[in-house]
Parts: structure tokens; C-alpha cells; sequence
């Protein structure tokens, strides 16, 4: 983790960010506090960005994460930031994760956020 980074108020970026998760047990699901927006998915700001919390909760938990990775969550749960219910997948993953669902009639867990954006 590199902890030089810092926001505007001076506290690192994870500092700011873990204050707004409900941390839980390894295996719970981390629900995010702080904006929900209409989709489901937690919110953090980032400067003038508003990024997707799970995403963030990804890339400061892994490293080496490749570029065009999508955050996908293993739980079937948009608000989590659990670092062990994420993992970083890629567009075929998502693409054959719903054709899966599809066949199978499970609710889709992974999401389409690109890591770069
Ligand atoms: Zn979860």
C-alpha cells in the first residue's frame, strides 16, 4: 500500500475511505456508509470524481491489479467493499459470470467498472 497519498484534508485516501466502511468479520459482507447511488453501488469521492467504493476498496487492498480489470464482486452484495468479496476480473469473466447466471437463473454479481475510468 503506498501511504504517501493524501486528499485535500490531509488524511491519506485509505484512511478517508475505510473510516466509511462498516467493517465486519473476513467473511461478511463490509457495507459502505457514505453515498449509495441510485444503482446500488457505494460512492466515494475522489477530488471532483465520484468513484465506485468497491472499486477503490480493490485497488488498495491488491496490488498488480491489470489495467482493464473490472471490479466484480464474489457476494451478491453492490454496497460490500470487502477486499475478499472483490476480485479483479476482466469483460469475457463478466460476459461468461452472467451467461452462467443466466443458464443457472442467479442474480448477476459482477458489475462493469472499469478500473481506469
Ligand atoms: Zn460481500
Amino acid at each position: 500500500m503506498q501511504g504517501e497519498r493524501t486528499d485535500l484534508q490531509g488524511k491519506s485516501i485509505e484512511e478517508r475511505f475505510w473510516s466509511k466502511v462498516d467493517i465486519k468479520g473476513l467473511n461478511e459482507c463490509w457495507p459502505w456508509k457514505g453515498y449509495i447511488n441510485p444503482s446500488g453501488y457505494g460512492l466515494f469521492r475522489y477530488y471532483d470524481r465520484y468513484i465506485g467504493a468497491h472499486k477503490i476498496a480493490l485497488i488498495l487492498s491488491k496490488e498488480n491489479i491489470p489495467e482493464d480489470s473490472i471490479a466484480c464482486h464474489k457476494c451478491d452484495n453492490r454496497k460490500c467493499c470487502n477486499p475478499n468479496h472483490i476480485y479483479p476480473g476482466t469483460n469475457s469473466d463478466n460476459q461468461r459470470d452472467r451467461y452462467e447466471r443466466i443458464k443457472t437463473k442467479r442474480r448477476s454479481m459482477c458489475i462493469e467498472v472499469n478500473l481506469v475510468t
